[in-house]
């Protein structure tokens, strides 16, 4: 017989895990809030999206397409790929979840990098697996490290590419090199969140790779340049071999009717992406440089957000800063949990919220 006091305990390492934690959303009472925190667009979700979930909202009796065909099927005519290689998650850290879940044993190994995404963490040991961390070198991935963790138990590699919260990212021929060092049993996972606002000719987000190997996934989401995330809605390209085994262990609706309409309106709006980039563009080189005019050293971004890195001196920290700039309404993101304890990452925000921003830390510098 069990004691009175039993009571039921999870898995091994799951108590272990750092809960997530969201960005701030909050300003003090009357003072206009500026939410930099999360990097979502300053551009909201397109218009045509609003239409699609008005209709959908009129038949909320109807469990929607467990198979998300409508939104597979706009994702692959945008980006030339077969929908049959498509599979949609709930977000992409649904995605990530499941890859995890389906492809680690308890014990298994996966590596991430130093300052990679902490949701691969979450994930890792949520499905009993150990996560192995690769340095960076100047706060980008580097490959070497990367392959020198490889073990037998390795079985998956979690690479966001452009990097969160650095900005960094790794030129495809460094992605190829990655690949090409990891046995065929390892799952290389391409975290693209970011992709779509890269403006470089040595990036790629990974397609042409997924389509070429049985040991690659990409990840894309509708929450950044599409603006959809509070609905919550991401996609992978892979395989057979993985979509086939993911197919199998989702949830049988993990998209929401609103998720689905929506996604499938908002990537057919090509001239509300390109609107977007543009701006992102203009205002990465414009923050850059206005924030290292105040001696502030930034990591060299190619995503809509900003890593800033603060001096150590009492009255000027990242910790100092962020107060400062909570008190004006302006809400950046603590990254100590990242390995970053003095700097902020700061989403590229309206022109009105980045020259605030600017302003402000301009006074802040200047105390
Ligand atoms: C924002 C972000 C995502 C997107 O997650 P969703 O679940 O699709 O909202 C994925 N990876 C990285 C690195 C991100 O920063």
């Amino acid at each position: 017989m069990a004691s009175p006091s039993a009571r039921p305990v999870p898995r091994p390492g799951v108590m272990e895990i750092e809960a997530y934690v969201p960005g701030k959303s909050r300003a003090p009472d009357g003072v206009k809030l500026h939410k930099l925190s999360s990097n979502e667009t300053p551009f909201g979700a397109s218009p045509r999206v609003q239409e699609a979930i008005r209709e959908v909202a009129g038949h909320l009796e109807l469990y929607p397409d467990g198979q998300s065909s409508a939104l597979r099927q706009a994702i692959a005519e945008v980006h030339g790929v077969n929908p049959a290689r498509i599979l949609c998650g709930n977000g992409s850290d649904e995605l990530l979840g499941l890859l995890a879940q389906g492809f680690l044993q308890p014990g298994d190994e996966a590596i991430h990098t130093e300052h990679g995404f902490l949701v691969y963490d979450i994930y890792i040991r949520a499905a009993g697996g150990v996560p192995m961390v690769a340095k960076e070198r100047d706060e980008r991935a580097d490959v070497d490290a990367i392959l020198a963790l490889v073990t037998e138990r390795t079985r998956i590699v979690f690479l966001a590419n452009p990097n969160n919260p650095t900005g960094t990212y790794l030129p495809f021929d460094e992605v190829r090199r990655l690949h090409a060092g990891l046995p065929g049993n390892v799952l290389l996972v391409l975290d693209a969140a970011y992709a779509e606002y890269v403006r470089r000719n040595d990036y790629a987000a990974g397609l042409e790779l997924v389509s070429e190997n049985e040991n690659v996934v990409m990840t894309r989401t509708f929450s950044k340049i599409h603006g959809l995330a509070a609905l919550r809605v991401g996609w992978m390209l892979g395989p057979e071999g993985v979509i086939a085994a993911l197919d199998r262990i989702r949830g049988p609706f993990n998209l929401n009717a609103m998720a689905i309409a929506a996604g499938t309106a908002a990537i057919r709006d090509r001239q509300h992406v390109e609107r977007s980039i543009a701006h992102n563009t203009e205002w990465l080189e414009r923050l850059t440089a206005g924030l290292e005019a105040l001696e502030l050293r930034v990591t060299p971004s190619v995503g809509n957000f900003l890593l800033v890195h603060f001096p150590e001196a009492a009255g000027r920290t990242a910790a100092d800063a962020d107060a400062f700039l909570t008190e004006r309404g302006f809400i950046l993101r603590r990254v100590a949990g990242y390995g970053f304890p003095n700097a902020l990452r700061m989403t590229v925000g309206t022109a009105e919220a980045n020259e605030g921003v600017l302003a402000a830390l301009t006074e802040f510098t200047a105390r």
